[in-house]
């Protein structure tokens, strides 16, 4: 099971991508988080990242693939993926098929997220992440129990470096210019889901989680995945999606 987030900065892709997570029993992999680790490193190839990352643009398609394809490689993706923030660009996409290809796979599912670009913005400088467990939180909607502090894990919150208005204007311009042709190239293969995160309707990342599941329940190709990895979670979803 290969599951594709897409989706502008800010849209809850890595929130949805937590849930799923959990709930599917797969593995996550998230670009953006696979580059911080790079960029707070000391090292040549540590610098190159941050150059990108602090302004909030793509990292080049190579060196992506390559770290990408290493992480692929790992045992842990073995029984599915979710791909949080890759591919970003057609040259990655395409690589993407290419990898998955020689395994005999395939990607399965392409979740587009949006938001009202207000909505974005709030969210993205009100949000606060944990450096060591990824938990991402928001000093308006979703506060930890302690300010400043992660619930699960007790270390300090921080804001990252490209999480500022004037950072989040330019990555929503990269996403408009670079990805968002892919949701053509996904929706020509007959995979592209849209769903709106907005708190105008109430759809936020945990409503999209079950929509995502009840889509994939819903798909015949997709339940003897389900029924072989997930048996004892499967009704436990049902539940949870009725
Ligand atoms: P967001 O979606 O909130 O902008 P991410 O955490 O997914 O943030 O990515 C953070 C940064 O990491 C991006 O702005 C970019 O510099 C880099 N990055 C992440 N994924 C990719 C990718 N697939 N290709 C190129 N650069 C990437
Ligand atoms: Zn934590």
């Amino acid at each position: 099971m290969v599951i594709i987030m897409l989706g502008a900065p800010g849209t809850g892709k890595g929130t949805v991508s937590a849930i799923l997570k959990e709930k599917l029993n797969i593995a996550h992999v998230s670009s953006g988080d696979i580059f911080r680790k790079y960029s707070s490193e000391d090292s040549e190839l540590g610098r190159e990242i941050n150059s990108y990352l602090k302004e909030g643009n793509l990292v080049p398609d190579e060196l992506t693939i390559k770290m990408i394809k290493e992480r692929l490689a790992e045992k842990d993706v073995e029984n599915g993926v979710i791909l949080d923030g890759f591919p970003r660009t057609e040259a990655q996409a395409i690589a993407l098929d290419k990898m998955l290809e020689e395994e005999g796979k395939k990607v399965d599912l392409v979740i587009d997220l949006s938001s009202p670009k207000e909505e974005i913005l709030d969210r993205i400088v009100t949000r606060r992440i944990c450096p060591k467990c990824k938990a991402v939180y928001n000093t308006k909607l979703n506060k930890p129990k302690k300010e400043g502090i992660c619930d699960i894990c007790g270390s300090e919150l921080y804001q990252r470096e490209d999480d500022t208005v004037e950072r989040v204007e330019n990555r929503i311009e990269v996403y408009q210019s670079q990805t968002k042709p892919l949701e053509e190239y996904y929706e020509k293969a007959d995979k592209l889901f849209k769903i709106e995160i907005t708190e105008k309707t109430g759809t936020m990342a945990k409503e999209a989680a079950d929509i995502v599941i009840e889509k994939l329940i819903n798909r015949k190709e997709n339940i003897k995945w389900l029924q072989s990895s997930q048996k004892e979670k499967l009704n436990k979803w049902k539940k949870l999606v009725n």
